[in-house]
């Protein structure tokens, strides 16, 4: 079991670490992690683990229950090492803003058309994808709800996260239907709430207020048949 340091320090780029297992040579499990893994349509961290002067590049991050995966580039980690542990925060970071952003425009969709986000992908530092429910496929309509979360971004709301208690979830009609896919063994569910706006519970990486997105263009408009559209966007 790995502590997920990213769950409550956001901005953490850099932790001391011990290997607890390490699986095929290349597989390495740290008893804690600030690291992202692949989850909830956002992509993994990248970074290092360094011994003495030795460096590994921790090429990829995957969450198997409770554990933390690293694929490091190289062998030779051992059970017991202690690592010194660093993110590429330039990454990171993009990924961060990336996110918030797909949740403003999901905010956005849902709140001004009734459209139901039915996924999203930050796979890369290069662009973000949401797909939605539309019944037309008007891009006047779409590039207005992009308009109206670039104004929500200059407004700048704070982005915070707390956690609750599942009863007091469960009292709240803005949480309890997104709760609901939460296993029940979570007692605490961890909300990220961008103030004025939308409140969900999430389990991924933000950034601390809206502005830090940047501005949003539409890069590419696809539709995809009946009822579903797809938005691929960048920021700068
Ligand atoms: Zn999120």
């Amino acid at each position: 079991m790995s502590k997920a340091l990213y769950l409550d320090d956001m901005l953490l780029k850099e932790f001391e670490a011990e290997v607890v297992s390490v699986k095929d040579g290349k597989y390495v499990v740290l008893n804690q992690t600030a690291f992202y893994p692949k989850s909830g349509g956002i992509a993994n961290d990248v970074g290092t683990l360094t011994r003495g002067s030795e460096v590994f590049n921790v090429v990829y991050v995957g969450k198997f229950g409770s554990d933390i995966s690293h694929e490091v580039d190289k062998e030779g980690l051992q059970v017991g090492d202690k690592v010194s542990c660093t993110l590429d925060w330039e990454r990171r970071y993009k990924l961060m803003r990336y996110h918030t952003c797909a949740h403003v425009l999901s905010g956005a969709f849902y709140k001004n058309l009734g459209a139901k986000i039915t996924g999203n992908d930050i796979a890369s530092t290069e662009q973000g994808r949401i797909d939605f429910n539309l019944e037309h496929f008007d891009r006047s309509l779409i590039e207005e709800q992009v308009e109206k979360s670039n104004k929500i971004i200059q407004e700048n709301h704070p982005v915070e996260v707390y956690y609750l208690t599942r009863s007091e979830v469960e009292k709240d009609p803005d949480l309890v239907k997104l709760a609901m896919g939460i296993p029940k063994g979570i007692k605490n569910l961890r909300i990220v709430d961008i103030k004025n706006f939308d409140r969900q519970p999430d389990g991924g990486c933000h950034i601390q207020a809206l502005k830090e997105i940047g501005k949003i263009s539409i890069k590419k408009l696809v539709n995809k048949g009946k009822n579903n559209r797809r938005l691929y966007f960048t920021i700068e």
